[in-house]
């Protein structure tokens, strides 16, 4: 039953409904590959005790046979990021400072989950409160490439990204707040869908940096994240920046009608020395393709790309300093032990709770938005982030989607990057842009050769945009399929 690991949700939603298979079964080969690949892989922080997830999966198993309604994600297995709140279950952030803490309540992205039978088997590995691209900023544990295991799985949604693509989940949730879902979809080799800003509700999501923070789908396959986020999306009255609009069907929608052809612009600034070569011939490979089954590819400019990474590490951090000035050992975790007073308390408890990056950012933020250089720093990103979204603005009114890499390199060695910062953030170059724009974005697994590292391809929409954005996907998609069958 092993195979079962490694299917879409979509096949094995099929499966089920055929009567070929039982929830029971997909949980026991689930279990069974977690057991086999969790030792190296290291995905999860926490999983549910295996008997209360088969006596889930056969609870679902027995209002199928009895004709009885059941959810879309009709009783998979699901791992959730660990900075999504499951009431009742150790939520950590990757960090020490939230030690002991046990949310008294759900998100509501993973309620959503819940509501729609998907079961969540265990919370996923991270970069401390979500600050990294590689999850080794982990105060938890070491998360490794399923496809390398000297590799990194990427981050900050490393663990589920991982989870995913080593088979012991067909489904994941992550966040991304300046490429968190799609940059670990590519390293790994799945699929990493960032909605809209507001399509998904924030609410039961640790805060990192509010204006940027998004919750979404890491899955096998482009359907799949869509089936994932028709569960997620819509409007919840708990987060003031949820937006109250239509929902589309995400599956059955395609606008492949409506675009048959499809404009796809490239970012000329986005064609930069230093990146490793099998990330442009991927992105080429997959263009000339879409080029050959008709549809336009032109050059498209974003002039300001590139104040990109400094204006979102500005902004990221001013955001999380605020967010984090929380964990002050009062109200949440982790407290210093015998404090001489409130300020002892309060130094040690983030001092010794917080790992370096952490510190790192909570500085920078803090700096940027002190008196005397808010205006030079925080003010000025946030002028800047608006011409970076005008620029997008403009672009689209030429193109439906863009097209361009996730990340310069596919999946860096472990302890790399770990002592050159500024090297790990310049990673973030092609994400950030679509958070700093509140952009639905993508990542596809491009065609490689046979044996090479992952690379994804990155699609990008106007705002809400996700039906055209998974039509332009499912075409990568099929793209690198074709290929791979042609050898
Ligand atoms: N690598 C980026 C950062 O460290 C993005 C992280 C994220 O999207 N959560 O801020």
């Amino acid at each position: 039953m092993s195979e079962l690991c490694d299917q879409t949700a979509a096949e094995l939603l099929r499966r089920l409904e055929a009567g070929e298979v039982t929830c029971v079964d997909v949980m026991d080969a689930t279990l069974g590959r977690i057991e086999a690949r969790e030792a190296e892989v290291g995905a999860f922080l926490s999983r549910g005790e295996p008997d209360a997830m088969r006596a889930a999966a056969a609870s679902v198993d027995a209002r199928r046979r009895g004709g009885e309604p059941v959810g879309a994600l009709g009783g998979l297995p699901v791992g959730v990021k660990d900075n999504l709140c499951v009431e009742g279950t150790a939520t950590t952030c990757g960090s020490r400072l939230l030690g002991p803490f046990v949310p008294p309540y759900t998100a509501t992205a993973v309620q959503r989950v819940l509501d729609a039978d998907g079961i969540v088997i265990g919370k996923t590995n991270l970069d401390e409160f979500a600050m990294g691209s590689s999850t080794e900023n982990s105060a938890l544990g070491q998360t490794r490439n399923p496809r390398d295991a000297s590799r990194v799985a990427g981050g900050s949604s490393g663990g589920s990204a991982a989870a995913v693509a080593a088979g012991m989940v067909p489904l994941a949730l992550g966040s991304d707040t300046g490429g968190s879902i799609r940059q670990p979809a590519s390293f790994c080799g799945v699929v990493g869908l960032k909605p809209t800003y507001g399509r998904v509700s924030r609410y039961g999501l640790v805060a990192y940096a509010s204006s940027l923070d998004q919750v979404g789908p890491i899955t096998r396959s482009v359907d799949d994240a869509a089936l994932l986020l028709n569960v997620i999306a819509g409007h919840d009255p708990r987060d003031s920046t949820s937006l109250d609009c239509h929902v589309p069907d995400y599956l059955s929608e395609d606008e492949a009608g409506d675009v048959e052809t499809l404009r796809i612009g490239v970012p000329g600034e986005y064609d930069r020395p230093g990146g490793d070569p099998a990330v442009g011939e991927a992105l080429r490979r997959t263009l000339d393709a879409l080029a050959d089954a008709g549809h336009i590819v032109e050059e498209v400019s974003l002039p300001h790309s590139e104040y990109a990474v400094a204006t979102y590490y500005l902004l990221a951090s001013a955001e999380a300093s605020s967010n984090l000035a929380r964990y002050d050992g009062t109200l949440y975790g982790r407290r210093a032990e015998d404090p001489a007073s409130l300020d002892d308390m309060i130094e040690r408890t983030r001092g010794e709770g917080f790992g370096d990056e952490v510190k790192r950012r909570i500085m920078l933020g803090t700096y940027a938005l002190s008196t005397g250089y808010a205006a030079g720093y925080y003010e000025k990103a946030l002028r800047v982030r608006r011409l970076i979204q005008n620029d997008f603005v403009a672009a689209f009114e030429k193109f439906d989607v863009l097209m361009h890499p996730v990340a310069p390199h596919p999946a860096f060695r472990l302890g790399e990057k770990t002592d050159d910062p500024l090297s790990m953030y310049l990673e973030d170059v092609y994400s950030v842009p679509a958070n700093l724009a509140g952009l639905p974005a993508i990542s596809v697994p491009a065609a490689v050769p046979g044996g090479a590292l992952p690379v994804g391809v990155q699609v990008v929409a106007p705002a809400l945009a996700e039906v055209r954005l998974l039509a332009a996907a499912r075409r990568v998609e099929a793209v690198a399929a074709a290929a791979s069958v042609g050898g």
